[in-house]
């Protein structure tokens, strides 16, 4: 219904207009009551006619009760018959101005001088019609008719009932008074409309924009999800490739063969490091990356990414040092993702540096606060350096220099993931280069300063009462289903001097662990049939409780590498967490680890990490 020259006219239209009216127009009636009381108890004459006057107050109590009912039949009713219920405004407001101006019809006859009462009851005509007007502004029609009726009846009584001259007067004003009231009303209707048509584009657009916003947000989800599921597929036959290549260059192969092992074992970790990368990549986009908040060695991120990088400096004439300068000796924060800076610098130095050094230097740099400190490393190298155009662009996603070199590989994702990474912990990273000289990437950390203690304490969740000191021959459980990594697992195991019993699903893992042999570690395939590893060591815990038996070393064995898995894998009682593909030096080093009593840990070792 058009109630106004400048309505929608569509449901969600009249529906808020409808209850604009009806939520301005509740308690108008009052003033028309109050008014007329006002106006004609100043006339002497007026108040003899008690009677007269109750059925005009009677009228205007009537109309305002109708106002309340129909108010709250607007607000109740679900499907609202809107030409029906304007109508009703109409009889209202007409009604109203009816009865107004009957009532100072009947005033003026009774009371004709312009008097006190006479000039109330103009002013109060005046008041009400602005306040009528200004609440009909979503109805272009009922205002028009209330204006009309009103108006000219009001200004004909006045004319007609009072004495002269000032009847004329006092009609012409009401006259000149109306019309300038209606024209405002008009302006005010166009207002109205305006506003709501305006009001209601934009909640269309902010209702659209949420929906793109909720369809992108899912859109993104489910590429994460979908890389997630991916590349934990894609980690389980890896895992078979690169441990048999590995297995196969162990054994006794001519040149020509060894050769094409390390092209295979070449190929499958750079394949692992991009997936790895895409993986980070997306998740930092999506702002899914958790960091952890642990205490944790500096000076052992460090050594690590020495030692996992040490044996690829080998096969270049490079002198790989590292100076680490009075750095605390344990501050909270991110360990793997702190390794995983180091290693993509250390990394990229050795990919674009022939021969010289590669330097790793840790420092410390003021900070105002007591409690933190602002750690920071540096990596140096002696390669091919970058233009100072190429550093305003290598921090970007995708930006790869280009060298004319086919054996350097990259995604161009390295850098960048740096980056966010370093800016998720609140720093920053910069670059020092010459072409031809080398290059110097510093990044810079605040963390807060941690005690032994606390370190000890939150890497010994659960790992309180671990069997120590354990022998070299370790007895290890395996429990694995897949055949390939089962294969692979257990000749690593005896390649490390171990002996290993295998099952396939977390049941049998607990019935072996029930039975007579004794393990001294197990290694924990999470996702089995039957029992998953996290059922069956949370189950291996409660029986060690129960019985009082010292902890037996759980690793977990999975190709998830998300952050809530590895959290998983602790909660549910693992002490540590390799992450498929994993290497023979992988194993080797957790073996280490088991054997000089292994507490909480969730080994550095991720693939991503791997050149
Ligand atoms: P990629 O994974 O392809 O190496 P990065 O984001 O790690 O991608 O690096 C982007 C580019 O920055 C590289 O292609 C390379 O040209 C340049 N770069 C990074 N580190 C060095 C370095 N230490 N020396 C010379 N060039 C480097």
């Amino acid at each position: 219904m058009n109630n106004s020259l400048y309505a929608l006219g569509d449901k969600q239209v009249n529906d808020i207009s409808l209850k604009d009216l009806a939520k301005r127009s509740r308690y108008g009636g009052i003033f028309y009551l109050l008014a007329f009381l006002a106006a004609v108890f100043s006339s002497a004459t007026a108040r003899e006619h008690l009677d007269i006057i109750g059925v005009f107050s009677g009228c205007f109590l009537l109309i305002q009760f109708y106002r309340l009912v129909l108010f709250f039949k607007v607000f109740s009713s679900n499907e609202i018959d809107y030409p029906s219920y304007f109508s009703r405004y109409a009889f209202i407001y007409n009604s109203s101005a009816l009865v107004w101006v009957s009532g100072s019809a009947w005033l003026f006859y009774v009371n004709p001088t312009i008097d006190l009462a006479v000039t109330v009851n103009v002013m109060a005509a005046a008041g009400i019609s602005i306040g009528g007007v200004t609440v009909l502004a979503p109805s272009y029609k009922i205002m028009r008719s209330y204006f009309v009726l009103i108006c000219f009846p009001f200004a004909l009584g006045a004319g007609l009932l009072l004495d002269q001259p000032g009847n004329m007067i006092v009609a012409a004003l009401i006259i000149g008074y109306g019309l300038f009231i209606f024209m405002t009303g008009k302006q005010q209707n166009r207002v109205y409309w305006q506003a709501l048509n305006d009001n209601l584009k934009l909640s269309e657009q902010a209702e659209e924009l949420e929906k793109a916003k909720i369809a992108a947000e899912l859109a993104g989800q489910a590429k994460t999800d979908f890389l997630a599921a991916m590349t934990h597929e894609i980690r389980t036959p890896m895992n078979g490739v690169l441990g048999m290549a590995q297995l196969l260059s162990m054994g006794d192969l001519n040149e020509k063969q060894q050769q094409q092992v390390t092209v295979i074992n070449n190929a499958g970790r750079t394949l692992m490091h991009i997936i790895n990368n895409i993986l980070d990549y997306s998740k930092i986009n999506a702002e899914q990356l958790e960091l952890e908040k642990i205490s944790f060695s500096p000076a052992d991120v460090v050594n690590e990414v020495m030692s996992l990088l040490a044996p690829q400096f080998e096969k270049k004439p490079i002198n790989f040092t590292c100076t680490l300068d009075d750095i605390p000796e344990f501050v909270q924060g991110d360990p793997y993702r702190v390794h995983q800076i180091l290693y993509n610098l250390v990394g990229n130095a050795f990919k674009f540096t022939d021969n010289g050094e590669i330097s790793i230097k840790a420092f410390c740099q003021e900070s105002d606060d007591t409690n933190t400190v602002m750690l920071s490393f540096s990596v140096t190298d002696t390669g091919i350096g970058i233009s100072a155009e190429d550093q305003q662009q290598i921090f970007e996603q995708f930006y790869q220099v280009s060298h004319f070199n086919p054996n350097i590989r990259g995604t161009g994702l390295g850098l960048s993931i740096t980056q966010r990474l370093v800016e998720l912990m609140g720093g920053r990273i910069s670059v020092e280069s010459e072409v031809g000289v080398g290059s110097t990437f510093t990044i810079s950390i605040p963390f807060v300063l941690s005690d032994q203690a606390a370190c000890q304490e939150s890497s010994a969740l659960g790992g309180v009462g671990i069997k120590p000191d354990l022998p070299s021959n370790l007895h290890v459980l395996l429990a694995e289903d897949n055949k390939v990594n089962q294969m692979i697992c257990e000749q690593f195991f005896l390649k490390l001097g171990c002996s290993v019993d295998l099952v396939e699903t977390g049941v049998m893992a607990l019935e072996k662990f029930n039975g007579s042999q004794q393990y001294d570690v197990i290694f924990m395939d999470c996702n089995m049939p039957e029992m998953d590893g996290f059922s069956a060591t949370l189950a291996i815990r409660q029986i060690e409780k129960s019985k009082g038996l010292n902890q037996t070393p759980v690793i977990a064995l999975t190709a998830h590498v998300e952050e809530d898995i590895k959290r998983q894998c602790l909660d549910s009682g693992m002490n540590a967490f390799i992450s498929k593909p994993f290497l023979f030096e992988d194993l080797e080093s957790m073996v280490k680890k088991v054997r000089v009593g292994l507490h909480n840990e969730i080994t550095f070792k991720e693939d991503s990490r791997k050149g």
